[in-house]
């Protein structure tokens, strides 16, 4: 069986997580956000919640192994036989080294890396107003979405809350680790022939269709 595996690059608020989702429903594979499972292990109030949260609600890197770690255990679940794409994840040049390792050690396909590019005005536009469904994960922007906190979501009826993390301060934080931290992937995986960039302006489907042609597979 062919492995399609996908890593999405980009800062907070550029689009990984929606833009996601039609490449997971085109290849069949599975969607692993670090950001989602440490903020569900906070929600359950794991021994990694624990941990992790006092980072991210101050919008820094939780530690390096224990996101390596978590990665690791989830590639290796049945359900990743066909292939994963990783949302935010790898966000440091050692995460990027581990990962590397892993797809050597276990012999898997040569992830395809693309870069969602989007400058850091319009990221604290996009995050500032960000809403989502504590239940169902929904994200919603206020300016176009007519939904606040306090309101019920429109599609499943939970409760809409803000990401402590969206909070201005800890946005303008987030952007700048990005830049930090982050910014030396793309020299990485370019320099070992594996990355694609995608400029993030327009709508949903516009950013979809320059992904899907720059992966090289038709719609
Ligand atoms: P995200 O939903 O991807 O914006 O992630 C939310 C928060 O989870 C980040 O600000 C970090 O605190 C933490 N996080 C998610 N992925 C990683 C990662 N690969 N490395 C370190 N921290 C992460």
């Amino acid at each position: 069986m062919t492995q399609h595996n996908f890593i999405l690059l980009g800062p907070p608020g550029a689009g990984k997580g929606t833009q996601a989702e039609a490449l997971v429903e085109k290849f069949g594979i599975v969607h692993i956000s670090t950001g989602d499972m440490l903020r569900e292990a906070v929600a359950k109030g794991t021994e990694l919640g624990r941990q992790a949260q006092q980072y991210m609600d101050a919008g820094k890197l939780v530690p390096d192994d224990l996101v390596i770690g978590i990665v690791r255990e989830r590639v290796q679940e049945p359900d990743c036989k066909r292939g994963f794409l990783l949302d935010g994840f790898p966000r440091t040049l050692k995460q990027a080294e581990a990962l590397s390792a892993l797809v050597e050690e276990l012999h898997l396909a040569k992830p395809c890396v693309i870069n969602i590019i989007v400058d850091d005005e319009e990221i604290m536009r996009r995050l500032s107003g960000r809403r989502m469904c504590r239940q169902c994960n929904a994200i919603f922007h206020v300016a176009s979405d007519n939904v606040d906190v306090g309101d019920k979501c429109p599609i499943c009826g939970g409760e809409i809350y803000q990401r402590p993390d969206d909070r201005k301060e800890a946005i303008a934080e987030r952007l700048r680790v990005y830049h930090e931290q982050t910014d030396p992937l793309i020299p990485y995986y370019a320099d070992r022939g594996q990355l694609v960039s995608v400029p993030g302006e327009g709508s949903i489907s516009e950013v979809r269709q320059r992904m899907l042609q720059g992966i090289k597979c038709s719609d």
